[in-house]
């Protein structure tokens, strides 16, 4: 690990950073990659003293989330556990109970891919080392992406909350340099394109300060489903995210996001607009699956992944229907 210089700050306006620098909160990203030399930030600013730990209700209905509110807190709190189930199990699919005591909301929403050849400085990597090139592409690529990859890389996108929230329509806001805004989660994250190191829309210190999650209709329910190699501490093959509604046995208003075939977390506007209005059946649920999945590309080892996602897709949507 390179030397480099720490702070503490205790309050969000004196928390800024010099170039190069990075904000630490948990830590269970950023300390992982300093240790690979994967990241070497001259500056970590701490942040945990900062005043961002409660989940409160907002004043449209919905809800507050502090970035620094921990994962597992976050994934206990009642108001989540009952209006918004479907962030509560993605949170609990994620990583191990030590490690959500310790990571953020903001961090999770930050997390970095798990793609091996970023994670190793041996190999050539776009996203680490712009440039340099894509050792997954002709490489063994059977945990990238299959929607919204490049050239110039394909991994994907790591946070099993991120998806939920992507389904939840959430909304982060930031203070930076230039003020305050707010972003809706589907405009935060980028497609790789010809900047792959490039993953969000922040602006160099710019710091997460909270998610609001609109309120949800009444009726609505919601389902999260993880398919991976292993039961516990394993990122998703393929996930999905359902936020729904159903009224005389029609999908009402149905809102889709999928995790780890995409570059960033998935919504899929095809696959709602394929479901919304239609009978809440498997054919229909197959449907819009087939929709979600129509720009795949499959590389040389994950073909496997759109039939995965699908059956997930259609498994998601079918539990959460039935819930309704
Ligand atoms: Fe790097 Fe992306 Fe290629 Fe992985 S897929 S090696 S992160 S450029």
């Amino acid at each position: 690990m390179q030397a480099f210089r720490f702070t503490q700050v205790k309050t969000v306006d004196a928390a800024t950073l010099e170039p190069g620098g990075r904000f630490v909160a948990g830590g269970t990203t950023l300390i992982d990659l300093m240790k690979l030399d994967v990241e070497t930030p001259k500056q970590v600013v701490d942040i945990n003293l900062l005043p961002l730990d409660r989940v409160e209700a907002s004043e449209d209905g919905g809800l507050k989330i502090g970035a620094l509110v921990r994962n597992s807190d976050l994934a206990n709190h009642q108001d989540v556990k009952e209006r918004y189930a479907v962030l509560s199990e993605a949170l609990l699919s994620g990583a191990s109970p030590q490690l959500r005591n310790m990571a953020t909301t903001g961090g999770n929403l930050l997390q970095r891919t798990r793609c091996y050849y970023f994670r190793d400085t041996a190999y050539a990597c776009n996203k680490r080392q712009p440039g340099s090139g894509c050792s997954a592409i002709d490489g063994f690529n059977r945990i990238h992406a299959v929607l919204g990859g490049s050239e110039n890389c394909v991994a994907t996108h790591p946070s099993d909350m991120a998806v939920a929230m992507m389904a939840l329509e959430a909304t982060v806001h930031t203070r930076g340099a230039k003020g305050e805004r707010a972003i809706a989660l589907n405009d935060f994250y980028l497609v790789p394109g010809s900047t792959p190191d490039r993953e969000n829309v922040l602006e160099p210190g710019e710091l997460i300060t909270y998610v609001t999650l609109p309120k949800l209709p009444s009726g609505t329910r919601s389902h999260y489903l993880k398919l991976r190699d292993r039961a516990q501490y394993e990122f998703a093959l393929a996930s999905a995210a359902v936020v729904g509604s159903v009224e005389a046995g029609h999908v009402r208003r149905v809102r889709i996001a999928l995790g780890g075939v995409g570059t960033r977390p998935w919504r899929s506007h095809e696959a709602e607009a394929a479901l919304e209005g239609k009978a809440a059946n498997e054919q229909n649920f197959r449907g819009a699956a087939e929709a979600a999945m129509r720009g795949a590309k499959p590389l040389r080892y994950n073909g496997f992944k759109i039939e995965l996602a699908k059956r997930a897709l259609v498994r998601t949507l079918t539990v959460t229907t039935q819930s309704a």
